[in-house]
């Protein structure tokens, strides 16, 4: 296995690492991005630790931190107002310089699957947002994946099933990186949005990685018994009187709804 590190927009402020895990076992390529919104913590520390895991056959493309600037911010946007996830135009080259490095890259690799990791403030069927979903491409076996993921996170990593039970919807909107890999290269896309309502962020980035690690399994990237993300994680970051209260986690979730 080899881990090549390139830096994409080196030497201005969108400067920011991509991370290529090669198996010496042949299999198809995968790639995970975190960090197209800056405020959407869980991508992004989800990413750092992704890039890190090992993988047992083909190629993993992680982009932990896409817009650096809005991770240093904690925004959505750059300071310019930049939204990342509307630079990226069906049928065409982007013209935001960021979006058209990312872009290369997914060019280059020609990933049979590519997931991009946000957060939703609220819970899609209760509010106005869409938190707890898995926003699909509906390219090649993309839906069967999503069912298999949502209802693997469902059963093993959402205790509040009522509320916080993750959903399939889509297409992911125009102008994000999900929608123009799975329509302009015919590829199964995810946006993956854990909530923030009421929840601890190791909750999401756990939710984060566990939708990574399914997507890496179902496509041959990870054949090994053993998780990163176990189920019984859960039960290990329940401590008593720990932070904020985490409905998604705690016995008492069912007052959110
Ligand atoms: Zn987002």
């Amino acid at each position: 296995m080899t881990r090549e590190v390139r830096t994409l927009r080196p030497g201005t402020a969108d400067a920011t690492d991509v991370y290529i895990i090669r198996s010496a076992m042949p299999g198809p390529t995968v790639m995970i991005v975190g960090g197209v919104h800056g405020d959407e913590t869980s991508g992004w520390l989800a990413g750092r630790e992704i890039k890190d895991w090992e993988i047992d056959a083909g190629t993993l493309v992680v982009l932990p931190e896409a817009h650096k600037q809005a991770v240093a911010r904690q925004r959505r946007t750059s300071a310019a107002g930049v939204d990342l996830n509307r630079q990226f135009p069906l049928g065409r080259r982007p013209t935001n310089p960021l979006a058209r490095e990312i872009w290369d890259v997914v060019l280059e690799f020609q990933p049979d699957a590519l997931l991009d990791m946000h957060e939703g403030w609220g819970i899609f069927g209760i509010h106005d947002s869409v938190g707890q979903t898995l926003i699909t491409y509906p390219a090649g076996d993309a839906q069967s994946f999503a069912q298999h993921a949502t209802s693997y996170l469902n059963t093993h990593h959402v205790n509040n099933q009522r509320t916080y039970s993750f959903r399939v919807v889509g297409p992911p909107i125009e102008g994000s990186l999900a929608r123009k890999a799975g329509q302009d290269l015919g590829i199964p896309a995810f946006i993956a949005e854990s909530t923030v309502y009421q929840t601890k962020p190791e909750t999401r980035i756990r939710w984060q990685k566990a939708f990574a690690e399914e997507l890496l399994r179902w496509y041959g990237l990870l054949t090994r018994p053993e998780r990163y993300v176990p189920p019984e994680y859960r039960i290990q970051a329940q401590a008593p009187g720990e932070g904020t209260p985490d409905m998604a986690a705690g016995p008492n979730a069912d007052a959110a709804a």
